[in-house]
């Protein structure tokens, strides 16, 4: 492809929901960054999370979000759980390495008063608890860790993962500005990391240069990309980019996997509803979409080979 053909798709792909990757002080750092406003938007419509839910199902699904991206092999899937003792109960997210992401809440309609700093206080509301990480790989077995959450804010919490789990130095920061009407006017985040045999300069100059950070949503109500982000973040460490690719709110549930759901109940059950007309209602918790099997369909698979 010529190299203006390549352009012209990267300038598309930049105008929505997108991630970017790259590294930094000759490949001593990796890093990514994300704008994700309608992939939470999205989560935010399916699931009519309130806005603290939706800050804390939108940082999880943005952190889903460039983990997968991270990964190596196309196939894999990445599976974050949080289980806390707060009112939110829980937070599901799973992403792959293609920029699409699907998550839920345990309980989306949750409101608390604002914390301390005047923000969504999404430590309160997931609580004390556990942040899992699930890898999927199709060759072997799911590879799975467990961390204790440090603040519940999602960001700190993942920065830990990778500290004792991974024993990788991360910095992650993600953010979601919900506006007044509860739409999402900005979500954002990024994730660096210091790779085996850096530099331990490296380590005094990225804190110094993520001291003048605020926040995430900071710099986007700022006007600036995730290109921006991470050349900010990475002032001085010569920042290289290495791809862009798009982002989005995505469940590959469809009327094939409801009926196959629906077979696991068993033939008994499923004759019985066809006698009683009954309709079966398959409800995927990752989209909030209802799948519908009407009785005709049901004793359609009942007969596969009628
Ligand atoms: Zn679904």
């Amino acid at each position: 492809m010529p190299a203006d053909v390549i352009d012209l798709a990267d300038a598309r792909i930049r105008r929505g929901d997108h991630m970017v990757r790259g590294t930094a002080a000759d490949g001593m750092v990796r890093a990514i960054a994300v704008t994700a406003r309608q992939t939470v938007q999205t989560a935010h419509e399916n699931h009519g999370t309130s806005p603290l839910v939706s800050a804390a199902l939108g940082r999880l699904m943005m952190a889903g979000l460039m983990m997968g991206a991270l990964f190596k092999n196309p196939d894999e899937l990445i599976t974050l759980e949080v289980r806390g003792d707060g009112p939110i109960g829980g937070l599901t997210v799973t992403a792959n390495n293609h920029g699409q992401v699907k998550g839920f809440a345990n309980d989306p309609h949750v409101w608390l008063p604002l914390n301390g700093r005047g923000k969504l206080d999404v430590g309160g509301g997931l609580g004390r608890g556990t942040l899992t990480v699930v890898r999927d790989m199709p060759s072997s077995m799911p590879y799975s860790s467990q961390t204790e959450l440090v603040t519940g804010e999602i960001g700190d919490d993942l920065a830990a993962h990778f500290s004792l789990s991974d024993q990788v130095p991360t910095s992650v920061g993600v953010g979601v500005l919900v506006d007044t009407d509860t739409s999402i006017r900005q979500a954002g985040g990024f994730i660096v990391q210091l790779m085996p045999g850096y530099e331990p300069f490296l380590v005094d100059e990225l804190e110094r240069n993520l001291q003048g950070v605020s926040s995430v949503t900071n710099l986007l109500e700022e006007g600036m990309t995730p290109t921006a982000i991470l050349e900010h973040i990475l002032r001085g460490l010569d920042y290289q980019e290495l791809e862009v690719m798009p982002a989005e709110f995505h469940c590959g549930c469809n009327e094939e996997r409801a009926s196959r759901a629906v077979l696991a109940l068993g033939e008994d059950e499923l004759r019985d509803m066809v006698e009683k007309g009954e309709t079966a209602e398959v409800y995927c918790h990752f989209c909030g979409r209802r799948h519908h099997l009407s009785p005709d369909e049901l004793t359609a698979l009942l007969n596969p080979d009628a």
